[in-house]
This record gives structure tokens, sequence and C-alpha cells, in this order.
């Protein structure tokens, strides 16, 4: 059993070695398989009340499909204000700090960019660049959720050109919420995985947990990593979801100054106990590129962090690298 288990989350883009008394499940969600380790024991309605909870994240904050947030898009595009839970105002509060805080390299409000170059699908097709005029409405500046107004709990935008897309913020919010729920249920050790990005807490019985970091260029890894304690290690990568335009390689991350997708790096990789925070900061960072990377990634306070350009050069703060295997 725990080779298949290996195996199955090799296929995730992921090593990690679980202990022999952990029990494995995977389900289908956000695109991706997840996998989540919890200790024999733990109770099935514990692990369902997790699965179930992502679920309907993965439902409600979907750019492309019906839900909550395809509603407030709609209600947006229209002008009109709309009643939000709040689990979707505090994520898109969250979001709104993050493009702050990163110099809008992160912005959860480009949606009508990332549609434009047909990521909005679950299947990406060849096909031909967008043209310059249907980017231009997107662009000078850039759709900014600080446009948006709040009033009690109905939500309403400034910018019309507003469109959510949660993509890169939502599994670490999913990250964190899940390991709190497990946490409060009496979990002590845990893992899991949202389609290559993870987080962890305690260990897999008496060892820690083992994760890879996958190698950007091909199959196999660059590094492997022990997690300390409760952690998150969140990987955004131009390998990951992309489409062939016009015989180029164009990934799912857009860089919202040039409206275009980003081409710096290859890979980022970030470390740090809030799961939200190292999924936005990866994206970000991975917009920014390998030369801004290291200053952005100290102004967002992060100290772990790896950028793999697409050259194949690779920087890693010091307290990453003293950990790397
Ligand atoms: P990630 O894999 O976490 O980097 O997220 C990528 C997803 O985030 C894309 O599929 C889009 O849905 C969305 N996205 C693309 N570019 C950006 C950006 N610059 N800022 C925020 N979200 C983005
Ligand atoms: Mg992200």
């Amino acid at each position: 059993m725990p080779r298949r288990r290996e195996l199955l989350l090799l296929a995730a883009g992921w090593v990690v070695q679980p202990a022999l008394a952990s029990r494995h499940e995977r389900r289908e969600l956000f695109g991706s398989p997840c996998d989540l380790l919890v200790p024999e024991g733990t109770p099935e309605r514990l692990t369902e009340a997790v699965w179930r909870g992502l679920a309907t994240m993965n439902r409600e904050w979907n750019a492309w499909k019906p839900g909550e947030l395809g509603a407030l898009n709609q209600a947006i595009a229209t002008d009109q204000s709309l009643q939000v839970s709040p689990a979707l105002r505090r994520v898109i509060a969250g979001a709104a700090v993050l493009e702050r805080q990163t110099g809008g390299c992160f912005n959860a409000a480009i949606g009508g960019l990332v549609a434009a170059w047909g990521f909005h699908a679950d299947v990406l097709g060849p096909g031909t660049r967008p043209r310059a005029g249907a980017l231009a409405p997107w662009m000078a500046p850039p759709p900014s959720l600080a446009s948006l107004r709040t009033a009690g709990d109905r939500l309403r935008s400034a910018d019309p050109r507003v469109r959510l897309d949660l993509g890169g913020y939502a599994k670490g919010v999913a990250l964190d919420w899940a390991l709190d729920l497990l946490q409060r249920g009496g979990v002590a050790g845990a893992l899991l995985n949202l389609g290559g990005n993870l987080a962890s807490m305690g260990s897999a019985g008496t060892r820690p947990w083992q994760v890879g970091i996958r190698d950007p260029s091909g199959p196999g890894l660059v590094a492997a990593l022990a997690t300390q304690g409760r952690e998150a290690v969140v990987t955004s990568g131009i390998y990951e979801r992309y489409r062939v335009l016009d015989g180029q390689r164009c990934t799912h991350i857009i860089d919202p100054r040039s409206g275009r997708p980003a081409r710096a790096a290859a890979s980022v990789t970030v470390v740090h106990r809030n799961a939200a925070l190292a999924d936005a900061a990866a994206t970000a960072l991975l917009v920014a590129g390998p030369q801004e990377a290291p200053r952005l990634a100290a102004r967002l306070g992060l100290a772990q962090v790896l950028v793999i350009g697409t050259d194949g050069t690779r920087w890693c703060s010091p307290a990453l690298a003293a950990r790397l295997a």
C-alpha cells in the first residue's frame, strides 16, 4: 500500500513519504487530483467535512462556471450590487490586500485578461494569440480590486471591467481552511495536496512529511524538503496549464502590466505557514520574474523562496537553501 500511495502522489508532481499508519484519500477538485493524508483512525466524518468544504469552494469560486463568483462577476459587469457570503467577502478582501502588497503582480481582478487568453476553460486547446484590440479594454490600467465597494453584505464595483478570478489564491485559502478544520477536530499530523500546492502539519508518524519540488523543465524533482510544523509549500509554474498559441507556449499566469502571459520565470516555490499568502505570492513572484523576485519576496516578508528562470538559473533564499536536499 505505501508504494501505491507514493506513486499516486508522484503523479501529482510531489514525492511524499506517508507514514505506514496514514490513511490516503484522493478526490478530483480544482481541476486536479487532490490528496489528503491523515492518521489511521481519523473519523471519516471529519475528512468528509474537509472534502465537502473544498468541493463548495471549488464550485462557488470558479471564474467560468456558475456559482457565487460567477454571479458576482455578472453583477459587476452590469453595474449592479450583489449580496455576497461572508466567506467570499473575506477571500476578496484578502486578495485586495495582496494586490497592493505585490504592486499589482498578483491581481485577482484580471479575469477578463485571463479569459481573453482562453484560460477560462477546463480543456486548453491550441489556437492563435488574441488580437491587441481584444486585450486593450482590460489594460491601461488593468482593473483592480481597489474598485470594489462594500455596503453591508453587498458588493459592487466602481469599474465594470473587474472580473474576479481567484485561481491564483483559492487553493491556498482552501489549504488553510482545511488544516484549521482538521486541527480543531484533534488531528495532529496531516498533509493536503491540492494539485501540487500542499500544506502539512505535524509529522507523518515518526518522520517529518517529505515533499518534492518539481523540475519545471521535465519530469523529476529539483529538490526535496522535510516540512516543519504547520507549513505550506506552494508552487506556481508555467508548465502546469498552458496553451500553444501561434506555435508558442503561453502560460495561464498573466502579467497584468503587459496583459501577456508571464515569461521570465519557469517556476516559483514559496514555503510559509500561511498557505493563502504563499499561493498569491508564488503567482506574483512568477510574474515579477527572477530579477525582481528577491526584492518583492523581501517586501512580502517571505524568507523561503525558490525561483527558477526559464533559462534554468535558480535563485533560492538562504533560509530555504539551508533546508533543501
Ligand atoms: P497559480 O497557479 O496559483 O499561479 O494561479 C494561476 C491562476 O491564477 C490562473 O489560472 C488564473 O486563473 C489566475 N491568474 C493569472 N494571472 C494572475 C495574476 N497576475 N494575478 C492573480 N491571478 C492570476
Ligand atoms: Mg498562486
